[in-house]
């Protein structure tokens, strides 16, 4: 949540950062703001609103500095308003802050700060931190750097933090603990960020900053020193992201151009990976670990959101294929339980942007117990790939638009991976499984192409269901998690209020809901359940429910029985959701346009959520 940009160089700081905040604006984006060198001072414009809105303000205003630093909020401590965006100033205004994250012991430090005379403008957390190293700085005398290494000594939290001085113009000081933060190197110049997508565009050299490290860029030279004035010789990458993977290239949004990337998102998480012709797969990532994972008692899973989503079509896969017990846990409540690891288990943190603080702690927590930890995530070097011992990136590209579409089937494909070369290790699928699977999953993304030849059918579907005030998805087996899926999409971009139910369980309690004015979207493909789902459909229909019903290719039953009826192609029972949830996606976003509302960014949401 929220996204960080500051530049030092030759070129003018405003515009640059501005643009990089519209790429980061899947972050957060109730404010924005940004404070810029000026001569001798430090001047902040800052908007409620949307980055455009600050843009709007500040347009035609000659604003030339080629120092500043930018940002967009998520609000977490006081509404989002102008007051409360960032950057903030420190009390005599010579050093100004932009955060990410939660300051937790903030109260306590403004209660003596105030005391001793400090005014604060605003109700976040952040201001006071400024006002902390500017009484810091006051009180020793010590250089600006170590008074922030000091401050951040005594904060509890988590931050990703840029701060600029009046007095030392071409100097930046960065630092984190739990936020991402990204440093792009460039000639003679040098960028800060959120993420590496403002700064693609300039430079491919980047460092990425570990926990308690500091970055100070003084005099055109990088150092790093973590919060003990230990320095460490900055390690650069080099990027692998391209420049038009960040922009909508024709689209109207980001997501629905996501939902079209699919074909190639899930045969990327599989290049290199799986060649069905000579019935090879291997994940790097796994080297060395197969074996643990093929002898583990327990397979614990957790994430969040549509990471769990995928996680629990992974509990399926696992148990199915290598017939080992799996446990799928929301991260934020598996940290704060005292669950049992055991020495065989193995735990799998699944998080799109790598940054999830919940998983990020409740890898920790199973870390502290001896456990395994295999990390399936989307972005190169995050925290997540960081923390786990062993694990495989998703290669689904940026996902920019809020709600994850390409993650989710980037990470089922991947999960599916390790599900497949686990159950091989094992011995507890044949051969001709083993050769199947990975022949039909090289034909998902040729699969996922034929149904978005339904994507204009799914907008008229979509037209007529604008309006609903509610929405209930049925699935059984893999497609349970899927029916979850569905429903989160559509709450998440439409604000219409959605359901997602094992089909079975609806008449232990939901059928109560069904009415003619109850969309009911049902995962009816042809697989092991299928006669049973059938039986679920009569069920609502019988209730006059509107029943919108994926089926497989030539189903001739189902449209018989329901409303309306959306085809994807047949495939192995096992790769279901790959292809069921795609229909879904495109249905959810049909509606929220139809519905007038912001997809890319739907409110009161944040893509990489680095709060607890
Ligand atoms: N806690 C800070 C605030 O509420 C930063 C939130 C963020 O990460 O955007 O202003």
């Amino acid at each position: 949540m929220c996204g960080i940009v500051a530049y030092v160089g030759y070129r003018e700081a405003f515009p640059l950062i501005l643009k990089g905040l519209k790429r980061l604006e899947y972050r957060g984006y109730d404010s924005s703001g940004v404070a810029l060198l000026e001569g001798d001072k430090l001047n902040i414009y800052k908007k409620k609103g949307k980055v455009s809105d600050l843009e709007s303000e500040l347009a035609g205003k000659h604003l030339t500095a080629t120092i500043g630093i930018g940002h967009t909020r998520w609000a977490t401590h006081g509404e989002p308003n102008d007051v409360n965006a960032h950057p903030h100033y420190s009390n005599n205004r010579r050093l100004s802050i932009i955060h990410n994250g939660i300051i937790e012991n903030y109260a306590s430090i403004k209660q003596n700060l105030v005391k001793k005379g400090h005014v604060f403008l605003s109700d976040t957390d952040t201001e006071v931190l400024v006002h902390f190293i500017e009484d810091i700085q006051n009180e020793t005398g010590d250089t600006l750097e170590s008074a922030v290494k000091l401050a951040l000594k005594e904060v509890f939290g988590a931050y990703a933090i840029v701060v600029m001085s009046a007095d030392h113009p071409g100097q930046l000081i960065a630092a984190r603990k739990g936020s991402p933060l990204v440093i792009g190197v460039g000639g003679d110049e040098f960028f800060f960020a959120s993420d590496a997508t403002p700064i693609v565009e300039y430079t491919k050299d980047v460092v990425y900053l570990d926990d308690y490290e500091v970055a100070v860029v003084k005099d055109g030279k990088l150092n790093i020193q973590n919060l003990d004035n230990t320095e460490t010789i900055p390690y650069i990458q080099k990027l692998e992201m391209e420049l038009e993977t960040i922009e909508k290239g024709g689209y109207d949004h980001f997501m629905i151009k996501e939902i079209f990337e699919q074909p190639r998102s899930i045969a990327d998480s599989m290049r290199g990976r799986l060649n069905a012709a000579d019935a090879h797969l291997q994940l790097g990532g796994l080297n060395g670990y197969l074996d643990k994972l093929a002898a583990a008692e327990r397979i614990v899973i957790v994430g969040c959101g549509t990471s769990w989503h995928a996680g629990l079509v992974a509990e399926y896969l696992f148990e199915e294929l290598a017939r080992i017990n799996v446990e799928v846990e929301y991260a934020s409540e598996f940290r704060y339980r005292n669950p049992v690891i055991r020495k065989n288990d193995i735990v799998i943190a699944i998080s799109q942007s790598g940054e999830t603080a919940d998983t990020l702690a409740a890898i920790e927590l199973a870390k502290s117990k001896g456990a395994t930890i295999f990390g399936v995530c989307n972005v190169v070097g995050s925290s997540i790939a960081r923390a786990t011992h062993a694990g495989a990136y998703t290669h689904a590209g940026p996902e920019i638009g809020v709600a994850s579409t390409k993650a989710f089937t980037a990470q089922v494909t991947v999960l599916t991976l390790i599900a497949i070369a686990t159950a091989k290790r094992k011995g507890t699928i044949n051969e001709e499984m083993y050769r199947q699977l990975l022949a039909e999953l090289e034909n998902v993304p040729q699969k996922v192409n034929e149904v978005f030849e339904n994507a204009s059918r799914i907008k008229e579907i979509a037209f007529i269901f604008t309006y609903a005030r509610n929405f209930i998805y049925l699935g059984r087996g893999l497609n349970f998690p899927v029916a979850l899926e569905g429903a989160l999409k559509l709450k998440e971009i439409s604000y219409i209020h959605a359901e997602g139910y094992p089909a079975a369980e609806m008449k232990h309690g939901p059928i109560a809901l069904i009415d003619e004015d109850m969309p009911v979207v049902f995962l009816a493909t042809k697989d092991s359940s299928y006669e049973k789902i059938v039986s679920n459909i009569q069920e609502v229909k019988a209730r006059k429910g509107r029943v919108i019903a994926i089926v497989t290719e030539g189903d001739t039953l189902i449209p018989g029985m329901v409303d309306f009826v959306i085809e994807v192609p047949k495939v192995h029972e096992i790769l279901t959701p790959l292809l069921s949830v795609i229909p879904l996606q495109l249905l959810s976003y049909y509606i929220a346009v139809m519905r007038g509302r912001n997809v890319d960014q739907p409110r009161n949401l944040a893509k990489s959520v680095t709060v607890e």
